[in-house]
């Protein structure tokens, strides 16, 4: 921090300092002072949601009850439980990605704004939708954050259904993982077994057309590829689940939604990284971190690596600093600055992250900005809906694609 920028902080806490001094009588709003500008006054609000490129698919449906007068959190909801619901989608709910134990646990959190109320589930298991479980901890208990099996407990009793979370697809996934990152123990069929087979020689199982690219790349790929055909992965499977037993992936749906009264509100849900340790949480179940909503103010939601989300508290310094007069795309990149900072902006550690904002501000305006400017298969995108579905390209704070490490085969066509 430059010593004018310090200076100038410690003018704005003297201020506060100040306020409180003078205080409010009990029952009176207590002004909070607002440094040099604000957040611009709202005379028209509008009808407007903002998610994670996921949300495309669904986006319409939660629009249409926005729309229609639904509540904020509620026309939220319905988008992320979208793919909650899918089973093709590997990074939340059904089909997400399980821990290392093979077992899918699932985050998520939601603040409503009008009523100023936040509720939260981590590490859930058998439990599909955790974005409505979160909003059922926010009405029905005292409390804000449920985790484990307390949380599935009160699922249940609350009437969610109960159902196994592991898909066959995400199963082969995870076994392509266990079996191939895991050379001290016994996971994979024994000599003993009645169906051991050698591995599959590598001519058995690759396509002519795709046996020059397989045969070039390094050994423990070729090994993989081999492993993923006597799981039974499709052919044109293999590749993407090869990637995601290499770069546990992440993945998560933020949603934030502004009516035409002016409220907001906003919903994160996730099954989290892939082969995470039993019991991680990341940032999407914490408040403040994953998803923060102010209803004066705005709302903030991530997704990317949570543990790096968590040390900046991305989701309310992105909210405090939109109260201090920034606007969504300035408070976003100040988020992604203090990652960076987290670094010593060292590029090559920063270079194996990911980091996504989807910011509104309550008059309306908007933005998604994400650490860098691309991902394999193009620019960074987000999806928002104001009566209009579309997808924006992101602001970035750095130019490229966050890498992985050893270089990939190509797809095959
Ligand atoms: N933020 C999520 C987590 O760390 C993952 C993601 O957003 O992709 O669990």
């Amino acid at each position: 921090m430059k010593r004018r920028d310090f200076i100038s902080g410690l003018a704005v806490t003297s201020a506060v300092a100040a306020a409180g001094q003078t205080g409010a009588k009990p029952g009176e709003p207590m002004q909070i002072p607002n440094p040099s500008k604000q957040v611009p006054r709202v005379d028209h609000a509008k009808n407007i949601m903002i998610c994670s490129a996921n949300g495309y698919s669904y986006i319409d449906a939660g629009f249409e009850k926005l729309r229609g007068g639904a509540d904020t959190l509620d026309s939220a909801i319905t988008v992320v439980s979208g793919p909650e619901n899918d089973p093709n989608d590997d990074s939340v709910g059904l089909g997400g990605l399980p821990n290392e134990e093979g077992v899918v646990e699932l985050d998520a959190c939601c603040m409503h704004g009008p009523t100023r109320r936040a509720g939260s589930v981590g590490g859930v298991r058998d439990i599909k939708n955790v974005a409505a479980v979160s909003k059922a901890v926010m009405e029905h208990t005292g409390h804000v954050m449920l985790v484990g099996e307390g949380a599935t407990r009160f699922a249940v009793a609350l009437g969610f259904p109960k159902e196994n979370l592991l898909t066959d697809r995400s199963r082969r996934i995870w076994l392509l993982w266990k079996e191939t990152h895991s050379n001290q123990d016994w996971w994979g069929p024994g000599l003993a077994d009645p169906n051991w087979k050698p591995p599959a020689a590598m001519s058995s199982n690759v396509a002519p057309s795709d046996m020059e690219l397989v045969k070039s790349q390094p050994a423990h790929i070729q090994k993989l590829y081999s492993a993923a055909a006597d799981l039974g992965i499709a052919p044109q499977d293999r590749m993407d689940a090869i990637h995601k037993v290499l770069y546990p992936p992440t993945g998560t749906i933020n949603c934030s939604a502004l009516n035409e009264k002016g409220e907001m509100s906003s919903v994160t849900t996730t099954s989290g990284l892939a082969w995470k340790l039993p019991g991680r949480c990341g940032d999407s179940p914490i408040i403040g971190a994953g998803c923060y909503c102010d209803q004066d103010v705005g709302a903030a939601g991530a997704t990317g690596n949570g543990e790096e989300n968590i040390k900046v508290a991305g989701g309310h310094t992105i909210v405090e600093n939109m109260r201090h007069g920034m606007s969504p795309e300035e408070a976003g990149m100040d988020a992604l600055k203090r990652i960076s900072r987290n670094y010593n902006h060292d590029m090559t550690r920063l270079s194996y992250l990911n980091m996504f904002y989807y910011i509104l501000r309550k008059d309306g305006a908007y933005a998604g900005v994400s650490l860098w400017s691309g991902r394999g298969d193009g620019p960074r995108r987000y999806c928002v809906h104001d009566g209009t579905r579309r997808y924006e390209t992101a602001k970035y704070l750095y130019e490229g694609v966050a890498k992985n490490w050893p270089p990939m085969p190509q797809l095959p066509k």
